[in-house]
């Protein structure tokens, strides 16, 4: 049977910024991924396949093997943890910052602080390594509302623009990590099917590299 290799991709945000990126590389999508409701798409490449799925999924895929590359946010990743996985290439696409954040002006309790957030793995790790005691909220979007409604006094939470920080009276507190997308790799794939997979990082990495010099 001839060797094939499955790229598993974050669907939503990330994904817009990920197919530019790959048609750089020279990947394209057999058909349109936005018009159809399929989850497996071919791509122009014999035996390439694209696997599109949730961003917090991808990491559960490749590490193992049901996907042999996949495209993560570095907070996903963070939060999956494990070692599973190689991380070759900084894609350098959704760009974002791990902050903290609360109600403008909100002062920090006495005793423990309150946290909701999604990244419920990372904040454990962060606070603990701050001093700081907290109680976490693990909660699965809009993390916003929580200071807003009193469920917690702050929040652990991607920010971009800071717009939704802002529209929701919110403002960024303490900077946890500079967060963009990664390529990931299975180990075992790595080693069985490396004649397949290096040619295509290599497109990857003179794409991104491409950008970086025609951006600066
Ligand atoms: P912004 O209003 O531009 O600060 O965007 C913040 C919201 O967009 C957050 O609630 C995030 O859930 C989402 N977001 C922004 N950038 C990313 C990214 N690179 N990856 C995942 N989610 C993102």
């Amino acid at each position: 049977m001839p060797l094939s290799l499955t790229l598993a991709l974050s669907k939503g945000r990330i994904l817009d910024d990920t197919l530019p990126l790959l048609a750089d590389a020279g990947i394209e999508p057999a058909e349109d991924i936005s018009k159809s409701r399929k989850l497996i798409f071919d791509t122009n490449l014999p035996g390439v396949r694209l696997l599109i799925i949730r961003a917090a999924d991808v990491p559960t895929y490749v590490e193992l093997g049901a996907a042999d590359l996949g495209v993560s946010g570095k907070d996903v990743l963070i939060e999956h943890g494990g070692s599973g996985m190689y991380e070759p290439l900084d894609l350098k696409i959704a760009s974002c910052k791990l902050m903290t954040a609360a109600l403008v002006g909100a002062k920090q309790p006495e005793g423990r602080r309150r946290v909701a957030t999604k990244f419920v793995n990372t904040a454990k790790r962060w606070y603990a390594e701050q001093g700081i005691q907290v109680d976490l909220i693990k909660l699965y979007g809009g993390m916003e509302l929580a200071p807003i409604m009193g469920l917690a006094d702050e929040i652990v939470d991607i920010v971009d623009t800071g717009n939704t920080l802002k529209a929701n009276g919110l403002e960024p507190r303490e900077f946890i990590a500079d967060i963009s997308s990664r390529l990931v790799v299975n180990r075992a794939s790595m080693k069985m099917k490396y004649q397949l997979i290096q040619p295509l990082l290599d497109r990857l990495r003179l794409a991104v590299e491409k950008r970086s010099t025609t951006s600066s």
